[in-house]
């Protein structure tokens, strides 16, 4: 297997770069895959090495092989500076909010933001003397009008993860950088392969790779990419002063999911929309939440910027009890009541958003349900939910 120079690699069309990114058989003795290295202490054979720090790997914090391989196929797929990964999705977004924001600083945070995220911003952020506004996911170029001259960044998540508003990432980027603000990006829902966030301005773009990346439910990871060679040194920075790591074989299983993210993905978009679809018919549903939906109020942006859709999605059911909603998800089979999504298995999760939301309410009047979309057969999930539905309205 011949090694191809970075500029050849680069013409390759991003399949195929997927399937050879981070992969060198000359360093795994010519096995596949990457071997998994663990490791803290690098031995340098000479003191002059050592004072010079002269060696592929330094020490285990500062780089691993394992996870070089994997940062290699991050970059490839991301397309920006470059890529840094940690231990959780959750640290993934809050990191680089430590790492760009400073005593005295603004930060506007969408109200769609994931939860957690959520509470680090009203734990954390404001111990560190930085000020935290929420802002309506729909705002789109009007963000402007929020900014303060303090303002130093701006969070976005584009559809957010329980209520899927869509937000116009373009306008907000055009707005923030007429001010040198940072537009961050949870871009879990869609990965890289459904929206190309640097592409559009995204200076700092997050994933909880524990979804779709790492793709079965058995991985802990977050990555963080940088747009530009300067954001990316700072972010750098903050990593080795913090002391981020995340074990080898993480790396490894994160690694192997990325192998086959495109082929699953293409399996569960269509089947989340064909589920989303089949929801609408329902008449126990009021409102499905699924941005490619034509029905769905964020339609157009998800259309005009995004090049698929994941298989994530809400439901909001006409007003029922919570115990007969309870009696139809209990009983069902295929779905597993748990948080997280992106693996191979279909989820379902009832949600309330209304009781923390500040800037924006959504006007629920049923209770929510989210679903994920796995990679079973689509009949037995219907099956498995028409069952469900009979359950809801026997206890109605
Ligand atoms: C799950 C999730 C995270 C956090 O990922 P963890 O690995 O579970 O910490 C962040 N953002 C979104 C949108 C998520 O769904």
């Amino acid at each position: 297997m011949k090694k191809l120079p970075p500029s050849d690699f680069a013409q390759l069309r991003e399949k195929t770069r997927l399937v050879l990114a981070g992969r060198d058989p000359a360093d795994s003795y010519g096995f596949v895959n990457p071997a998994i290295v663990r490791g803290s202490t690098v031995i340098y054979p000479t003191m002059e090495d050592f004072l010079a720090r002269k060696a592929r790997y330094t020490y285990g914090t500062h780089g691993n092989p394992t996870i070089d391989a994997l940062l290699a196929a991050l970059n490839t797929m991301e397309g920006g500076a470059g890529v840094l990964v940690c231990s959780s999705g959750l640290l993934a977004c809050t990191l680089p909010l430590l790492a760009v924001l400073s005593a005295g600083d603004h930060l506007l945070v969408t109200d769609s933001v994931y939860r957690p995220t959520r509470n680090f911003c009203d734990k954390m952020l404001p111990r560190m003397g930085v000020e935290v506004s929420y802002y309506d996911p729909a705002i789109g170029a009007d963000i402007a009008t929020l900014f303060k001259p303090n303002t130093r960044a701006v969070w976005t998540e584009a559809p957010g993860s329980q209520t899927f508003e869509m937000q116009d990432i373009p306008a907000i980027v055009v707005a923030a950088h007429a001010r040198d603000v940072l537009v961050l990006m949870d871009n879990t829902w869609a990965t890289p392969l459904f929206f190309d966030s640097h592409k559009f301005g995204v200076d700092i773009s997050v994933q909880a790779g524990t979804k779709y990346y790492a793709g079965h439910s058995d991985v802990l990871i977050g990555t963080v990419s940088a747009r530009t060679p300067e954001l990316y040194k700072q972010l750098n920075e903050a990593w080795q002063a913090l002391g981020v790591i995340i074990a080898p074989e993480d790396a490894f299983l994160t690694l192997r999911g990325i192998r086959t993210m495109h082929v699953r993905l293409k399996e569960q978009m269509p089947a989340g929309i064909e589920m989303a679809t089949w929801f609408e018919s329902r008449p126990e549903v009021a409102r499905v939440m699924h941005p490619a939906l034509p029905s769905d109020p964020g339609h157009a942006l998800w259309k005009r910027n995004f090049t698929g859709a994941s298989s994530l999605f809400a439901i909001e059911l006409k007003p029922v009890s919570m115990k007969a909603v309870g009696a139809m998800l209990d009983g069902l089979v295929l779905f597993g009541m748990g948080a997280s999504w992106g693996g191979y298995e279909s989820l379902a999760l009832p949600f309330d958003c209304r009781a923390y939301r500040t800037a924006t309410k959504p006007g629920f009047e049923g209770p929510t349900i989210r679903f994920h979309i796995g990679l079973e057969d689509i009949d037995d999930l219907k099956a498995d939910l028409e069952a469900g539905f009979a359950r809801l309205r026997a206890a109605a």
